[in-house]
């Protein structure tokens, strides 16, 4: 907000800058969501962690959006990671860049205007109180010493329920777009009474013409921004309204089917756990309110504590992470800091199955550990031997064991307890990636399989919505002999005896949606969660026996059941030319979203239906991966061509099926309708297929020239 006065960093030389967006629109929410930004110059725009979103075309030429750079956190060679990012906070930088739409770079200008002019106005009134302002320019937060009157402003704040930051005998005091005129009011009327003055003794009216900006000239900004037209077109409520609307009809969200995202557990959001968020009582409240006054947040906590530990089998939670892999990185400088404390400052290798998710061996790494890989055996489990082999060698400064259970090959290791005895034994702790709880709670638990640490993805297993990518929580349970070293805070007190620093900057990470999975939880009940657990592991054997004739499925246990997801192998196809891409982009025909895609094993898709889906929508599903099937089959014996059918054609949109010209050997119906279900509610695709290659050679979007934006304007 302040950079639309002051000259932007980009401009006096910074290679980097980072910061905070919660400024444009985002609700405090004791402490978040909100989105960070990290922006670098061109030269390190390849290093940068997370995903850009670059341009490209599609098949037929068109102009099309595609994420790039989107295959590294989870494909580069795992102990080469530069970043343990995965779920991020998309939703809300989204939120902000709404914010930056409808206001344009002249409406923010103003915004910022009004909070400078305000805080010059709140200085120069306190100053004429005789109050000695501290900071000699400033954009929005003034620095008072207020000596021996400190207690006196805090007792007369509280009366007026105003919350300032008080340090010593020092008070801050930081406005926003949300502070208005009579909040101004209200500040000098008790600052004066604290200096046995009045008010009204004040020449206000004459501070108020008096005002000039407290910006020095050279540190004034000169150059535009938002120049691109979408901030300069959308500026009614009604036109707002319509260009969200329209980017929305182009999302094949839950909201159209079932999307069964392997590992991604895309349950259902249910609008009683979500309605709470919006409620002010939790949206405007201050990550460092005062303790007494936040009684009903601590409450959930302390609920959603306990609940969590008894879920996990853990002495104690972490409410702290704001992702999964934030959790693991927490877990891990838990573990690092219990053997630093019994004089282990050798113990850094982590031990790491082949199997892994992605995020495990970054956090690791960033964790400072040395990643050392076992194997799995051909049923897709660890392979036992070559974890015993490799925690014997490395026994002398083994740190632990990262795993995953069930396995990222949604098979119920037969072998964990003996796993987690090897690693104790040879004097590691073990790490367990909690994410797959969904095929947990209530029928085992991490404590139950001898893990010493976990996080939970709660916007996975427990109904945060994933937000396009984020917002998330990744909170960490720990046994016993760990929850001295939890995570502590540099301001609000929860730090324990040997506390490692805190992991985020908000002492309960996003806090405003731990409420989601407080409802979640205080709703279903211990009965209810159990019985989740269950049908998700049905729903998904259901998905395994109608599908296992068409498609082999890579791994199952012993009893030739998976767990809570499957992967199926569509490696075969590649001798006739069908990839597994070409399968995950014809299911957008069929009106889905495509499993995950060749993660953990390349080729192949991982579908996890989840507790929430219906028999008849599992049927659905089924019905449209065995069409599929049906028309790889047509490619394999020569019915449909092999480079022009519907497969590698897909996804096929309404200008494409509606064209004049038609030159493929299929109907346009089997193109659009290739099931009668389809027909009753047909998701459109607005892009056709898009190019890649293209997509990753042009990886920012660039602001089209200057002229082509005045016309549009004018
Ligand atoms: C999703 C997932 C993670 C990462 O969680 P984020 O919240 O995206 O950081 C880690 N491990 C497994 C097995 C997962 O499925």
């Amino acid at each position: 907000m302040a950079l639309a006065l002051l000259s932007p960093p980009g401009e006096w030389g910074a290679d980097i800058v980072i910061g905070s967006s919660q400024r444009f629109g985002i609700p405090m929410g004791f402490g978040g969501p909100h989105a960070a930004f990290f922006a670098t110059k061109e030269e390190y725009k390849r290093s940068l962690p997370g995903r850009i979103i670059g341009v490209t075309i599609d098949s037929a030429g068109n102009y099309a959006l595609r994420m790039a750079l989107q295959t590294r956190e989870q494909h580069i060679r795992r102990d080469k990671a530069t970043s343990n990012i995965c779920t991020a906070q998309a939703l809300l930088a989204i939120m902000a860049s709404m914010y930056a739409i409808y206001h344009g770079p002249k409406g923010i200008k103003q915004i910022a205007e009004r909070i400078h002019g305000l805080a010059v106005f709140l200085s120069k009134s306190l100053e004429a109180l005789g109050f000695h302002q501290e900071n000699k320019f400033f954009f929005d937060t003034l620095k008072l010493n207020a000596g021996e009157l400190i207690e006196s402003i805090h007792t007369e704040a509280l009366k007026n329920e105003v919350n300032l930051n008080y340090e010593g005998s020092t008070v801050g005091i930081t406005l926003d777009e949300t502070t208005s005129p009579e909040d101004v009011k209200t500040i000098i009327r008790f600052f004066a009474k604290v200096m046995g003055k009045n008010i009204d003794d004040l020449d206000l009216e004459g501070i108020k013409t008096r005002i000039l900006g407290k910006i020095p000239s050279h540190l004034e900004r000169k150059s535009d921004y938002l120049s691109h037209p979408v901030f300069n077109s959308y500026h009614s409520e009604h036109e707002m309204l319509r260009y969200i609307k329209s980017l929305e009809a182009k999302d094949l969200s839950l909201c159209h089917s079932m999307i069964a995202l392997g590992s991604c557990t895309m349950k259902l959001n249910s609008t009683t756990e979500m309605v709470p968020v919006t409620w002010a009582e939790f949206s405007k409240i201050h990550p460092f309110a005062p303790s007494d006054q936040v009684e009903g947040y601590m409450q959930i906590f302390d609920e959603l504590n306990k609940w969590l530990s008894e879920i996990t089998g853990f002495a104690a939670m972490s409410l702290q992470p704001n992702s999964g892999a934030q959790g693991e990185y927490a877990g891990l400088m838990v573990i690092r800091a219990y053997h630093l404390d019994r004089g282990d400052s050798h113990r850094n290798i982590a031990l790491i199955p082949s199997s892994a998710h992605g995020t495990n061996p970054a956090s690791a790494a960033m964790a400072g550990m040395k990643i050392v890989i076992v194997k799995c055996d051909e049923r897709g489990n660890i392979d036992v031997a070559d974890l015993k082999a490799k925690a014997e060698e490395h026994a002398a400064d083994l740190s632990c064991l990262m795993v995953t259970y069930p396995s990222t090959h949604g098979v119920f290791e037969e072998s964990i307890i003996e796993i987690c005895e090897i690693i104790h034994k040879n004097g590691g702790q073990v790490y367990m990636d909690g994410a797959n709880m969904n095929a947990q709670v209530g029928l085992t638990s991490p404590a139950t399989i001898g893990a010493d640490v976990c996080h939970l993805n709660l916007h996975k297993t427990f109904c945060i919505p994933h937000g396009g990518g984020g917002p998330g929580m990744g909170p960490i349970g720990v046994a016993k002999h760990l929850v001295p070293f939890l995570p502590g805070h540099a301001v609000v007190e929860m730090s324990r005896e040997k506390s490692i620093s805190a992991v985020s900057s908000a002492p309960w990470g996003s806090a405003s949606i731990l409420i989601i999975s407080h409802a979640y939880i205080a709703m279903m009940g211990g009965e209810g969660l159990t019985n989740a657990t269950k049908f998700a592991i049905l729903n998904a054997n259901y998905i395994k026996t109608r599908l296992e004739n068409s498609y082999p499925i890579l791994y199952s246990g012993t009893q030739g059941r998976c767990a809570h997801e499957m992967i199926l192998d569509c490696r075969a196809f590649k001798a006739y030319g069908i990839e597994v891409t070409d399968l995950a982009k014809r299911l957008m025909d069929y009106g889905f979203h495509a499993p995950t895609v060749s993660f953990p094993v390349a080729g192949t898709v991982m579908i996890e239906p989840t507790e929430s889906e219906p028999k008849h929508e599992l049927d659905r599903f089924c019905d449209a991966m065995i069409a599929i099937r049906s028309e790889i089959e047509d490619v394999e014996n020569g019915k449909l061509d092999a480079l022009n059918n519907p497969l590698k054609n897909a996804p096929h949109t309404a200008a494409a099926v509606t064209a004049n010209e038609w030159t493929h050997p299929y109907s346009r119906q089997t193109a659009a309708f290739p099931l009668p279900y389809v027909s009753t509610f047909k998701f459109w695709p607005s892009v056709g297929r898009v190019n890649d290659t293209h997509g990753d050679r042009t990886l920012v979007c660039s602001c089209p020239p200057v002229e082509s934006y005045a016309e549009e304007v004018l």
